[in-house]
């Protein structure tokens, strides 16, 4: 199968919504912005053994590769849109192509959004996706403006997508059937938060952000954008039962601390807007956890029953020297 056979078969969507002017095909895609509206993009890319374990299925390389990138518009508020996809692949197996094809026009249909173009080239498994979605005109998310006394929050429970990648790197681990089972499919199938953020940014949250590299180190991310510290109470992380089960407490907690992969949200919201956070916690169905607050200066300081806990940095960084 040529490169052009192999687009036309899987990657050319069956028909687009009015805004796609000019979809797969061309030298490039065209797309209709609404004139009230503001573009946001962003791109994510995805490495065999790096991102996501050797042997990994291609329906849950697909999801991931477009998951995080609707994560990414979560934490902007963003609606996504439309996407590209480059697509580097060892081989073109068709079974392996119409499997990857498939779960990411599954992804796509239930969140919406369009694939109107990329690139195939031949080469060590890799998948880069660029999203593109709108927000309201001067009205978006940012990591930049938590504020002295805002409450933090974060969407879900945390630490289980890091629990999952450990069952797959050490088949060794003793697990039950049904808890291995959640803890999997928290790694592969992260949820993205879309709907949450679009309501988080209706002048709800002061800054927002997705977990993909760990609670505190993407903390300190929100908390330098916002040129500010935070407080967390341990005691408040939201605890998963399936990952205490398998990995006791405190692995539960250094998971939920450090692990990354989440794609939950993390926001902050000032105190006096939480009728309105409740409101949308109920309207979206997503559990909200608070975890702390927002400090004038200082680190990111952790607290166990109102003492101070230091906690070594461990959080993912693709370039740090011990990697
Ligand atoms: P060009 O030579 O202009 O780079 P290509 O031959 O690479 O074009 O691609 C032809 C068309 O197919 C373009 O519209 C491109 O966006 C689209 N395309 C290529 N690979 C993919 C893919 N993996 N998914 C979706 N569209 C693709
Ligand atoms: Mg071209």
């Amino acid at each position: 199968m040529g490169e052009f056979d192999l687009i036309k078969r899987y990657f050319t969507p069956g028909h687009y919504s009015e805004d796609v002017l000019l979809g797969v095909g061309d030298d490039a895609a065209v797309m209709a912005v609404p004139q009230e509206s503001r573009l946001v993009a962003a791109v994510d890319t995805i490495v065999e053994g790096v991102h996501f374990p050797i042997g990994t299925s291609a329906a849950n390389v697909a999801y991931r590769a477009l998951a995080v990138n609707l994560s990414d518009m979560a934490a902007m508020g963003a609606l996504p849109r439309w996407f590209t996809l480059s697509l580097c692949v060892p081989s073109a197996e068709n079974e392996w192509l119409s499997e990857f094809g498939s779960a990411l026009s599954d992804l796509a249909t239930e969140y919406a959004v369009q694939l109107v173009g990329g690139d195939t080239v031949k080469g060590p498994l890799n998948i880069s996706i660029q999203i593109m979605g709108v927000v309201d005109q001067a009205h978006w998310l940012t990591r930049s403006g938590a504020q002295q006394g805002d409450l933090i929050f974060v969407s879900g429970v945390l630490g289980e997508a890091a629990g999952g990648l450990q069952l797959i790197l050490n088949p060794n681990i003793e697990a039950e059937l049904s808890f291995a089972r959640h803890l999997l499919h928290r790694f592969y199938r992260p949820i993205p938060r879309v709907e949450l953020g679009r309501q988080l940014n209706n002048r709800l949250a002061t800054a927002a952000m997705d977990i993909s590299d760990g609670l505190l180190t993407d903390l300190r991310k929100l908390c330098a954008a916002s040129q500010c510290g935070a407080e967390i109470d341990l005691e408040l992380l939201p605890a998963s039962p399936p990952l205490i089960n398998v990995f006791g407490e405190a692995m539960a907690e250094q998971f939920a601390l450090q692990g990354g992969d989440d794609y939950e949200l993390l926001f902050t919201v000032p105190e006096e807007r939480l009728p309105s956070l409740e409101q949308v916690i109920k309207m979206t169905g997503v559990p909200c956890t608070r975890i702390g607050r927002i400090t004038r200066s200082g680190a990111v300081q952790c607290f166990r029953k109102n003492t101070p806990i230091t906690i070594a940095d461990a959080g993912f960084d693709h370039f740090a020297e011990s990697n």
